[in-house]
């Protein structure tokens, strides 16, 4: 193949990709200038073909699978020959912001343009994909798309519905998919020679540092416990202190030590962001609390060894205080690790555009997680204005912006020429 084609070193259409970005944000705005464009939704449909148009404008290929996947290709979409996957999310939360994932699947479709205007000789297809309802905002099942993209059809819920009963066939099938065709929109792992997503990092580290550029080592895996304490309601004045079963006296000292976790080191963080208290009266010892304990690492042992000091430490408050305890998992989506070959080839690319990148883990779920799963898989990050995400603040800086996709592209053809990609881009 031939990595630089004719004119030049390859260079994204900045203005092209900043246009887009902008005009993209139009379906679904909000009255506080947010986005609300969940999967599967008016908005949503909307913002597909805005980019299927543009796409065909520029005489690519576009087409929705069966999950209601958007891919962008030169030519129509093979799924037998080898291809490198680019891509992110076009849903947002409600009333979240306007780079969330359709910064990356913008990106991703302007270096498929950038090698198909340069005629870049590729041996590899270059897929940019629009995973269909990553957030779960309206239909429940985070994920979607890149879960059928990676053959996990056996964890999808069946028959989905939406928060509200609805069920999921009809809104996908007016997105282009088709419920009852999801093993077509399958990707056979062989065939698959990696996966590449830019996102904003959607956290204050990038912003507050002087690296434009963040290199993902790893996405954190994510475990919520339900823990239940049961006490004796009992009137508040009458009640010596000696003679109380009081459950929300109990939640707080959980809450305390489950902060105590992260702060000590053996978990990367840990918090309590729902506190369910029976009779919630003022008068009325608690005789129920439930707290919903939310733990994140990047590694699964160590993930595993928090979610049992949750579970001991729940133990041993309850039987100080007189209380009974019953812990449930609620949640638990493994750590995945980013190919080491493929970080190498991003801060490749980051170095040759003399930009300062640092490695970090991703405290969010991203697509990437889920791809990891099949086929090599790398993260680039670039930095949120304060820190913030999935609220309508959410911005960063044009410059950073056009220097992220320029990591993608650059990267994209440093993959493309590495001779060693079909065992995992290893140094
Ligand atoms: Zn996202």
């Amino acid at each position: 193949m031939t990595p630089m084609g004719s004119g030049g070193e390859p260079d994204i259409d900045g203005e092209r990709l900043l246009r887009r970005l902008r005009e993209l944000s139009a379906f679904g705005r909000t009255a506080e200038g947010g986005i609300t464009r969940p999967g599967f939704s008016e908005a949503g449909r909307q913002a597909d073909a805005f980019l299927i148009d543009q796409a065909r404008r520029a005489n690519l290929h576009a087409e929705v699978d069966a999950a209601g996947n958007v891919l962008f290709g030169r030519a129509a979409i093979d799924r037998t020959r080898p291809a490198l996957l680019l891509g992110s999310h076009l849903d947002t939360v409600v009333n979240g912001g306007w780079l969330d994932g359709a910064y990356g699947v913008v990106s991703a479709l302007e270096v498929v343009q950038v090698l198909a205007e340069r005629h870049i000789d590729l041996d590899c297809d270059v897929v940019a994909i629009a995973f269909a309802n990553e957030e779960g905002a309206l239909f429940p099942q985070a994920f979607w798309g890149s879960m059928v993209a990676a053959g996990l059809l056996g964890s999808l819920p069946g028959p989905p519905a939406d928060h509200e009963g609805r069920p999921l066939a009809p809104a996908l099938a007016l997105a282009g998919g088709d419920l009852d065709a999801l093993p077509s929109a399958v990707w056979p792992p062989p065939s698959v020679r990696g996966y590449l997503e830019l996102h904003i990092e959607q956290g204050p580290i990038l912003d507050a540092g002087p690296e434009r550029i963040g290199i993902v080592d790893a996405i954190t895996g994510r475990a919520v416990l339900a823990v239940d304490l049961i006490g004796e309601a009992a009137h508040a004045g009458t009640t010596p202190l000696n003679a109380r079963a009081d459950a929300l006296l109990g939640a707080a000292h959980l809450v305390i030590a489950t902060r105590e976790l992260a702060a000590q080191g053996l978990c990367h963080v840990a918090s309590v962001g729902h506190l369910q208290v029976e009779p919630n009266s003022a008068n009325t010892l608690a005789g129920h609390a439930r707290l919903l304990v939310d733990l994140r690492d990047a590694d699964a042992a160590r993930l595993t060894k928090a979610e049992d000091t949750v579970r001991d430490q729940a133990g041993s408050i309850a039987a100080r205080l007189g209380l009974g305890v019953r812990c449930r998992r609620m949640v638990r989506s493994e750590p995945a690790a980013m190919d080491a070959g493929i970080r190498r080839h991003i801060a490749g690319s980051a170095a040759a555009l003399g930009l300062a990148a640092r490695v970090m883990s991703s405290g969010a779920g991203h697509d990437a997680q889920i791809m990891a799963g099949i086929t090599p898989t790398g993260m680039i990050f670039v930095p949120s204005i304060g820190g913030v995400s999935h609220v309508p603040q959410e911005d960063t800086a044009p410059a950073d912006l056009l220097a992220g996709a320029r990591v993608l592209l650059g990267a994209t053809l440093r993959l493309l020429a590495c001779p060693d990609r079909r065992n995992g881009y290893r140094p």
